[in-house]
């Protein structure tokens, strides 16, 4: 059966999520577009304004003053947490379907890999909160201080398209077994998982007008969200353009806590102490190309040395013969198509600047037919690049490569860090001094050697620089999503 079939046995919700119930947009205006992996138009999401901003906050904000969710114990919100991350489980495959409808991302990848690690970050963060510790201090033989943690209030999540569920968990697992109450806006291009996730928080017992999802477009209910004056934080993930606007609203609103997870063009350093030239080049053309390049981490410059280049490329330029698009809905392809005509153009772009800024454009040869009506790009490959073109400075987010070739591995630490972003990075080399030296001078949040993509719930993920602010994932998460109190006591 065409997995697209099946998704015609659920009922797909397209409304708001609001203090416990699906809702129409208060002015009844939906979402209207065109689907990138057939090409169909597709309408009826709605679109939230104002209003129902305005309705979702005042509901999360009378809940949690009611403290029947902000006052249970942190064993109490793990075991309903726990739950809903066993019905997302039982719900794998509703959710998996409806994320591949609205991005065009394998089916088999949302499934296999994005919503199992999606669910196993609910569990990794229910499994840790009744670890964490308040703080007490002794100042003097008659004070003591503690120091508490204690929730924002009601904050707002606006998350991206190109791995929904992941980003969504990494941000509101944390966010509601820390006692807050959430306000979601899904991107437009992928918020039928977001609303689907609704019912299974009820179901899971979390008390209506804890968990709201306000569907709608980025400028309408994104921005009233993070202008909001009763939302105490807003957790953006997104590209550093609107980041840097979700800093402009907390500014002209009420301060509101800031955490930005952005965008890339992450460095990727092979050098001529690498002994394992071919393995380096598999590994990049992996994390390069799948999801069609739409990977905020995604190793966009190989900075290759000049002694391995010939061997480098040859193996690369072959690999990414393996990640030709095909029809997202099909179970034995991993590359769907990109998430929209928009997308599919902006990506074209880039290709032609690359060839009119002077670099050689490589594509491997297609021998599968593209499906009817999709919007998916083959790999390019481009070479000759120099580190001051825009096809090397900006995040193009598509199966665009950039390789730079250098003589040192001076030059290519240098090259690495001139960028505006530092989100990802990697060196492969096998001279330990050597390694040491490039993890540690790489200006990026995340940096692997001989290796890439390497993932686990424990170790922190974000950037720095227009990368972005804070850090998602890991036990430190959860200072995102609480303030410190301290509390004086005098005996
Ligand atoms: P985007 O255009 O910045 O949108 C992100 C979210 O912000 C969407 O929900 C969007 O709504 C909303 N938005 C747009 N304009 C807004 C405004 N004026 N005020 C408030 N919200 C607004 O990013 P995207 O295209 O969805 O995602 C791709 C980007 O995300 C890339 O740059 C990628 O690198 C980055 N990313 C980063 C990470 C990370 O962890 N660092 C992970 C994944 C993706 P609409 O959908 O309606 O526009």
């Amino acid at each position: 059966m065409d997995m697209l079939n099946k998704l015609n046995i659920y009922q797909i919700e397209k409304r708001a999520y609001i203090n416990g119930e699906y809702v129409d947009a208060s002015d009844g205006k939906v979402i209207s577009k065109t689907l990138s992996f057939d090409g169909r138009e597709f309408s009826g999401i709605a679109a939230c304004s104002k209003e129902d901003v305005d309705k979702a906050v005042a509901s999360a904000k009378a809940v949690y003053e009611s403290g029947v969710w902000s006052k249970k114990t942190p064993s109490e919100r793990k075991e309903i947490l726990l739950k809903l991350a066993d019905l997302m489980e039982e719900h794998l495959e509703e959710l998996a379907l409806l994320d591949t409808f609205e991005t065009g991302r394998a089916y088999i990848n949302y499934s296999r890999d994005s919503l199992p690690k999606a669910i196993e970050a609910v569990r990794y963060f229910a499994e840790a909160v009744d670890k964490l510790y308040d703080e007490s201090i002794p100042v003097r033989g008659t004070d003591t201080a503690v120091i508490k943690k204690v929730p924002l209030g009601v904050v707002g999540l606006i998350t991206p398209w190109n791995d929904p569920m992941v980003v969504t968990a990494w941000k509101f697992a944390p966010a509601l077994l820390m006692g807050n109450a959430v306000v979601l806006k899904p991107a437009e291009q992928s918020s039928l998982s977001a609303i689907c996730l609704g019912k299974l928080t009820k179901e899971a017992g979390i008390p209506d007008g804890v968990f709201n999802v306000v569907p709608g477009y980025g400028e309408e209910a994104g921005k009233e969200l993070a202008l909001h004056k009763d939302v105490r934080g807003v957790f953006f993930t997104g590209s550093a353009e609107i980041g840097k606007k979700i800093m402009e609203y907390a500014g002209q609103s009420n301060m509101k806590r800031v955490a930005l997870e952005c965008g890339g063009k992450g460095p990727y350093i092979v050098s001529d102490k690498c002994n394992r030239i071919a393995e380096a080049a598999v590994v990049l053309a992996k994390n390069m190309f799948y999801n069609q390049g739409q990977i905020c981490s995604a190793p966009s410059r190989a900075i290759i040395h000049k002694s391995v280049y010939d061997e480098f490329i040859s193996v690369l330029k072959s690999e990414s013969s393996k990640y030709i698009p095909g029809y997202s809905f099909d179970e034995t392809n991993e590359v769907g198509c990109v998430v929209s005509r928009e997308q599919f153009d902006k990506v074209n772009r880039y290709i032609e600047l690359a060839s009119e800024e002077g670099a050689d454009v490589f594509r491997p040869t297609v021998t599968k037919d593209k499906p009817e009506g999709a919007y998916c790009i083959s790999p390019a490959i481009l070479e000759n690049v120099n580190n001051d073109m825009r096809i090397a400075r900006e995040e193009i987010f598509g199966p665009v490569l950039a390789v730079i070739k250098v003589d040192s591995m001076e030059e290519a630490i240098s090259i690495a860090n001139d960028s505006e972003y530092g989100l990802a990075g990697a060196v492969w080399t096998d001279d330990v001094n050597e390694a040491f030296d490039l993890t540690n001078r790489m200006d990026a949040g995340l940096v692997h050697l001989n290796s890439y993509g390497n993932d686990d719930n424990s170790s922190p993920f974000g950037g720095v620089k227009q990368s972005g602010i804070g850090k998602d994932k890991s036990v430190h998460a959860f200072d995102k999503y609480c303030d410190s109190k301290t509390i004086w006591m005098h005996f």
